[in-house]
């Protein structure tokens, strides 16, 4: 079993980023390999490669872009910064990176850094995977972009921090939705009683905040509205509780949005003369298999966000606690 996990430090864009090599036992990564950066400019984003993997580069830019026009439309937010995105053509280059202060572990898919917005990703050999995580972490920098753009209006602002089931959750439900995997584990934890309630996934930084969030985010998109989304990133400033916001632009406190989205996966999930069932767990067709792996772990550690999936476990794990940090 792999299991790695970033640091938690959930302070949306706030925390400060690492330096390139801040962190590293004090030392420089050693360098195996000398790369010859390039760069392709789309309309958005720049696309940083090497030789080596120029045609990897043309389609990590075409999906990148394609990515860009549909979150524009769904956040109808513009970026204004250009999107620095670097594709290393396996993991061992991916190893490599000083936009890590760490070596990467194998299941790390993808990152964002929030100072300077870039975005890197190795290539796995899996197209609909890359394509994913370029998306995953797109809707990051869209995130980012949000918050700085709120911090601008309203420079006084203190952030409400934002609790990853809510970031990486729609992060999820932005970029490809849930796989067989996802739905297996959400139907084993609606079936067997498990399912956590809102409040106490607030400081939950396992590999569960996945497919929990992106269908806490598909509950409350179908209930209430996608746009409420957009509405919540553009009136945090005016609370100074995450769940001072949710209740605010949903209208209901999160314990009952809690006992709500419950309800629905009951519904989803749970065949029933008392609950008929709906649907399959998930509400919207599942994403193509995309992979045979697992996401373990994301968060905004050090400064940024990241995508993993881990092999051969099937006990995924997550850890919540309130009223810690
Ligand atoms: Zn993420």
């Amino acid at each position: 079993m792999k299991s790695w996990a970033c640091a938690i430090a959930l302070a949306m864009a706030f925390a400060s980023s690492l330096s390139a090599q801040y962190g590293y036992f004090g030392q420089n990564k050693i360098q195996y390999r000398r790369f010859d950066w390039r760069v392709l400019r789309g309309e958005h984003v720049d696309l940083y490669y090497y030789p080596e993997e120029e045609e990897l580069g043309r389609v990590a830019l075409a999906y990148a872009e394609a990515s860009y026009d549909a979150l524009e439309r769904r956040f109808t937010h513009a970026v204004t910064r250009r999107v620095p995105l670097i594709v290393y053509a396996s993991h061992s280059d991916f190893e490599q990176t000083n936009i890590l202060p760490f070596i990467p572990p194998e299941g790390l898919l993808g990152v964002t850094e929030f100072l300077k917005r870039r975005v890197a990703l190795p290539f796995r050999g899996n197209y609909a995977e890359f394509r994913h995580t370029i998306r995953h972490e797109l809707v990051h920098v869209f995130q980012l972009s949000l918050a700085s753009q709120t911090f601008g209006r309203y420079p006084r602002f203190r952030q409400a921090g934002m609790p990853l089931w809510w970031t990486e959750g729609l992060a999820e439900f932005f970029s490809a939705g849930e796989d067989s995997r996802d739905e297996m584990v959400l139907r084993d934890m609606t079936i067997a009683g498990r399912l956590p309630s809102l409040p106490d996934l607030a400081y939950a930084y396992g590999g569960l905040v996945y497919p929990v969030g992106g269908s806490i985010h598909r509950f409350l998109a179908e209930r209430y509205g996608e746009w409420r989304i957009l509405e919540l990133y553009n009136d945090i400033w005016k609370y100074s509780s995450f769940e001072g916001a949710l209740a605010g632009v949903y209208g209901r406190t999160i314990d009952q949005l809690s006992d709500e989205w419950q309800y629905w996966m009951r519904q989803h999930c749970i065949s029933s003369p008392a609950i008929p069932r709906r649907h399959s767990c998930s509400s919207r067709p599942r994403a193509a298999t995309r992979r045979s792996t697992r996401r373990v772990s994301t968060g905004g550690g050090g400064g940024r966000w990241c995508r993993g999936s881990a092999a051969s476990s099937s006990n995924p794990s997550t850890s919540s606690s309130r009223g810690s940090t």
